[in-house]
């Protein structure tokens, strides 16, 4: 049978928004010393827009076009965005004839006589190619903003770079300023940029960034945070956060997140509020105070 105290305690959490899938974890939250927030759709809405456009030789629209076609075939919200912008613009978006994704990094596709790629910072430099000085300068400039740019590549050439501007949760610095006053260290996880990812940490109050961290290191990184017994609650969104989810020792996932984040979760925050992590340390000291 269930517990008497978890049932009321499961009715407390439905009240503020919290789905306790796994008891356990409930359990475990009132021990929890470090909270690890992703950014993307987690701290921030996940809704993308383009914002700025930094094309070689002022070709805007022919870059947003290409980069479109390239990413016709993603799911992710930056392609989707960059889908939309185009749209919006009128522009005619032609279909990729194949396309290749590179988790956490970009994409690659053919499109007509041509491979175009649109690439993460991180993944532009691993390549290797040049970069006009003028670009260069915009992207840094528009970063420091807090701005996720990506970089677009025709026939391996850099055609210039979109950035993308998300906006951040209004709750999320009371999130972390709560947490903080409990005595619970809080950091950040993501795929995104150093700059970009510096700018939103500050935003919301949180001095301890991982960034440029692939989606297969994330739960590496969790468990790194783990050494020495070190309790660490993750919170995510992703596709790629489910395994960092599973690592650590509670899993938190956003309500508007996708499926396979809710599978790896042991809570969810139906609201999407990220102060919901507050609630669950304290609806879990509440409720297993007397126990052992
Ligand atoms: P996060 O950890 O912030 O949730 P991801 O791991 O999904 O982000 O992506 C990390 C970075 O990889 C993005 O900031 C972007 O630069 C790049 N990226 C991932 N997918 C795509 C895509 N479809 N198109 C362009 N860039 C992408
Ligand atoms: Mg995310």
């Amino acid at each position: 049978a269930i517990p008497l105290v978890a049932q009321i305690s499961t009715s407390i959490g439905a009240r503020v928004g919290l789905l306790v899938r796994d008891r356990a974890a409930l359990e475990e939250a009132r021990r929890i010393q470090v909270v690890v927030f992703d950014k993307t759709g987690t701290l921030t809405q996940g809704r993308q827009g383009v914002v700025e456009i930094g094309a070689h030789n002022d070709r805007d629209d022919e870059l947003l076009s290409l980069a479109a076609a390239a990413e016709s075939r993603s799911e992710h919200p930056i392609a989707r965005a960059i889908v939309a912008a185009a749209s919006e613009r009128g522009l005619s978006v032609v279909r990729a004839e194949s396309m290749e994704s590179l988790a956490g990094r970009g994409v690659t596709a053919r499109v007509g006589e041509r491979t175009v790629a649109v690439l993460s910072p991180g993944a532009l430099s691993a390549r290797s190619v040049s970069v006009d000085d003028v670009l260069a300068a915009g992207a840094a400039a528009v970063q420091s903003l807090g701005h996720t740019v990506v970089w677009v590549t025709v026939d391996d050439q850099v055609a210039g770079y979109l950035a993308l501007a998300d906006v951040i949760r209004p709750e999320a610095r009371e999130a972390v300023s709560r947490l903080r006053a409990r005595g619970v260290r809080v950091a950040m996880v993501t795929g995104d940029a150093r700059e970009v990812a510096d700018a939103v940490a500050a935003e919301v109050g949180i001095d301890e960034v991982l960034a440029e961290v692939l989606p297969e290191d994330k739960a590496a990184t969790i468990r790194e945070l783990q050494k020495g017994g070190t309790r660490v609650a993750m919170v995510g969104d992703g596709v790629n956060d489910a395994p960092a989810l599973a690592q650590a020792d509670i899993g938190i996932a956003i309500g508007a997140g996708t499926d396979v984040a809710i599978e790896s979760a042991g809570i969810v925050l139906a609201s999407d509020d990220p102060r919901g992590v507050d609630d669950v340390l304290t609806l879990s000291t509440a409720t297993y105070r007397k126990m052992a």
